[in-house]
């Protein structure tokens, strides 16, 4: 029995609907090694349909194909893949090689697929390469090769497997009449060494110098002629050690696609930039997150004392202690005082109002909530235009005034708490009074406070600088003592009730069910629990947005992924044949696709991360020039998860174009007329 056996073998090409057109007919052909066979017809006539069969590049025939013994029709996917790595090797008119691997790539892509070692595929290749006279350009691109080089490295190529069959489609078609010559010598040459070298030819030179011709026409074989034996060498027959067959590995499959990428390197770097929009969005939004959070909770920490809870009466809408009474809308106001609408903004008369004072039912209620350990009234109100600080004949207005109630050390920025005939004033009432902070401790002012709509008036003594920390919608203040508030009112003959209270609990862990039990009676919380919890919602609105930004960008760079893979796929398609028909397996193709749609999920996700550490330094720098505090806090957390997000979106875009690539045929992908 022959090497290789072909009875009555059929080959019908769908075309339109139901009709086929058979392209082979009834073929019937025995060949052994050894022999240097010549498949000559003219265009159209089947040659190349012949070559894909008995290539085990096209399996769908009828009749018989045994090579080796073995019958074609039983051979599954793994089969034709060790078919390809170990019995055969191709030679194509047009080359085919890869044209961005260099040439040693080229040749030892076979046993990169098989993952042979380094070393052992480099030797291997160079050794080949030598015989060819290429030892010196191994590391030169395809495009910077002669035809006749080309076709050196790419019978090379072929070779380098060491396998049975080297089929040959027009070999010297692409080549002028010298390097034909040339490339028909180490065709013989290969003959020679006891392998079946099928060459199909249109040439009768090249025709002549094989040992048979097989004549086809319209698909059947019209002649058979055997025109000599070829002078085996000593060693024929003897074939090399083959390596068993392994696959590609995935640090191979990054090397393959790197080198691809690196050739298009404008391009990647564009998709880079475009994908990295979307990581950088996410991070950026995290971080702004974080350091917002961050900041609240610092802010809150450091000039909130754990154990105190400040609780307001419920927001009236209708109010009757207001002067202004066409004006029964209130507008909250950010320390959560209520100023009639419509009141002037500076203008005296001032529309003065406070929180509504608390009844002792309510104060009652206050002191029956679990855990709290002590009630503290205080009042507070806020004012436009009418309250001042009186020194040396001049006036300066303040907005908030109160008592000290609920206050902690932190409050106090220079100077002490404020005893009886004593006050605190903000910093800025004492620049404006033209004493820095601490020359202003000692002084004595006038004050002049509007209570229920009287104007009081008495002196005190400065005994401290108040500072509401970072917290913010901190207006010019003045406070005093609960006990000096309480002499000062009824040195005026006022009863003036609490609108403040502070609830001290008997354990800091117990404030927050304080705080929620305060809430669910109806009661405010503190201006400053409001003011961060309207602040936290403003900036979960902005997050929602910047979501929605970062959402789209990298549904955009996905597709924009996608794209240019199936482009990539388009353009490589060649190369996918190629690989192919020297035993890539569908999955080493997918490998080599995902692995490139990996690296630009990286490259994208580092971009990200880096542009978004650039955004997150510079726009720090800006904000703390305006409002002295950062507000961009990018953890590692979130640069590692940008990048693996980049990296999971790119490739699960990759996957789609992976398959697709996977799944050509590679005599579709390696036709070229
Ligand atoms: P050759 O290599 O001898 O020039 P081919 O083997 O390429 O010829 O083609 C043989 C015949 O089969 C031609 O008539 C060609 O048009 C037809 N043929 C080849 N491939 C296909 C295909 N994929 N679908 C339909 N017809 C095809
Ligand atoms: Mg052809």
């Amino acid at each position: 029995m022959a090497f290789v056996e072909l009875k009555n073998l059929n080959k019908y090409y769908p075309i339109s609907g139901s009709e086929d057109f058979q392209a082979l007919k009834d073929v019937n052909l025995s060949l052994d090694k050894g022999e240097l066979v010549s498949i000559v017809g003219e265009s159209g006539s089947g040659k190349s349909t012949l070559m894909n069969l008995l290539g085990g590049l096209d399996s769908q025939f009828t009749g018989e194909i045994t090579i080796d013994g073995q019958n074609m029709s039983t051979f599954k996917e793994k089969d034709f893949v060790n078919y390809h790595k170990e019995k055969i090797g191709f030679v194509f008119q047009s080359f085919n090689l890869v044209s961005h691997l260099s040439v040693l790539d080229n040749v030892t892509l076979a046993m990169t697929l098989s993952n042979v070692d380094k070393k052992t595929r480099v030797a291997r290749a160079r050794e080949v390469l030598k015989q060819l006279g290429l030892d010196d350009q191994y590391k030169k691109k395809p495009s910077q090769l002669s035809g006749g080089q080309k076709q050196r490295v790419a019978i090379a190529r072929a070779l380098v497997n060491d396998p049975d069959i080297i089929i040959a489609d027009e070999p010297t078609g692409a080549l002028d009449s010298q390097t034909t010559d040339q490339v028909l010598d180490i065709i013989q040459d290969i003959a020679k060494t006891g392998k079946l070298v099928i060459m199909v030819t249109h040439s009768e030179k090249v025709a002549a110098r094989s040992t048979r011709v097989v004549t086809i026409d319209d698909g059947k074989i019209i002649g058979d002629i055997r025109q000599g034996e070829i002078a085996l060498h000593d060693n024929a027959f003897e074939l090399q050690q083959k390596s068993k067959s392994k696959n590609l590995t995935f640090f191979a499959a990054i090397r393959l696609a790197l080198l691809n990428m690196k050739e298009k390197l404008a391009r990647n770097i564009l998709i880079a930039l475009g994908g990295s929009i979307g990581i950088m969005s996410i991070i950026v939004m995290l971080s702004l997150g974080e350091g917002v959070n961050d900041y609240l909770t610092e802010t809150m920490n450091a000039n909130v004392n754990p154990l105190v809870s400040e609780v307001r009466m419920p927001i009236v809408m209708e109010t009757n202690n207001s002067e202004n009474t066409d004006s029964s809308m209130m507008i909250m106001t950010p320390a959560g005082a209520e100023i009639p609408a419509g009141s002037a903004p500076s203008g005296p008369p001032a529309g003065v109002t406070q929180s509504d004072p608390f009844g002792e039912e309510n104060l009652e209620e206050l002191r029956n909530i679990p855990h709290v350990a002590e009630v503290n009234q205080a009042y507070t109100s806020l004012t436009i235009g009418s309250d001042n600080v009186i020194f040396e004949e001049n006036k300066y207005s303040f907005m908030t005034f109160g008592t000290t109630s609920g206050m902690t050390d932190s409050n106090i920025l220079y100077g002490a708490f404020p005893e009886e005939g004593e006050i605190l004033i903000t910093e800025g009432i004492a620049n404006q009074m033209g004493a820095t902070a601490e020359a202003a401790i000692g002084k004595e002012v006038t004050l002049d406070v509007t209570i229920d709509g009287d104007s009081l008036e008495k002196n005190y003594i400065i005994s401290g600088i108040y500072t509401a920390g970072q917290a913010i919608g901190a207006f010019e203040s003045v406070y005093m003592s609960a006990d000096s508030f309480e002499t000062l009112t009824a040195e005026n003959n006022m009863e003036v009730k609490p609108n403040v209270v502070y609830l001290v609990s008997d354990d800091p862990d117990n404030t927050q069910a304080i705080k929620d039990e305060v809430a669910a009676l109806g009661y405010r919380g503190s201006s400053a629990d409001a003011l961060a919890s309207t602040f936290t919602q403003m900036l979960d609105i902005f997050t929602y947005i910047l979501s929605g930004v970062a959402g789209i960008s990298l549904f955009v760079s996905a597709i924009m992924i996608l794209t240019v893979l199936y482009i990539s796929v388009v353009e490589r398609t060649q190369e996918i044949g190629v690989i192919k028909a020297i035993g890539g397996r569908k999955k080493d193709i997918r490998r080599i696709f995902v692995s490139e749609s990996f690296l630009i999920g990286l490259f994208s996700g580092i971009l990200g991360v880096g542009i978004a550490y650039l955004i997150t330094v510079v726009g720090n720098i800006v904000v703390e020039n305006l409002f002295d505090t950062a507000i961009l806090n990018m953890t590692p957390a979130f640069a590692v998860f940008g990048i693996v997000t980049s990296v999971i979106i790119s490739m699960v875009a990759g996957l789609m174009p992976a398959q697709k690539a996977a799944r050509l045929d590679p005599v579709e992908a390696l036709r070229h007329d």
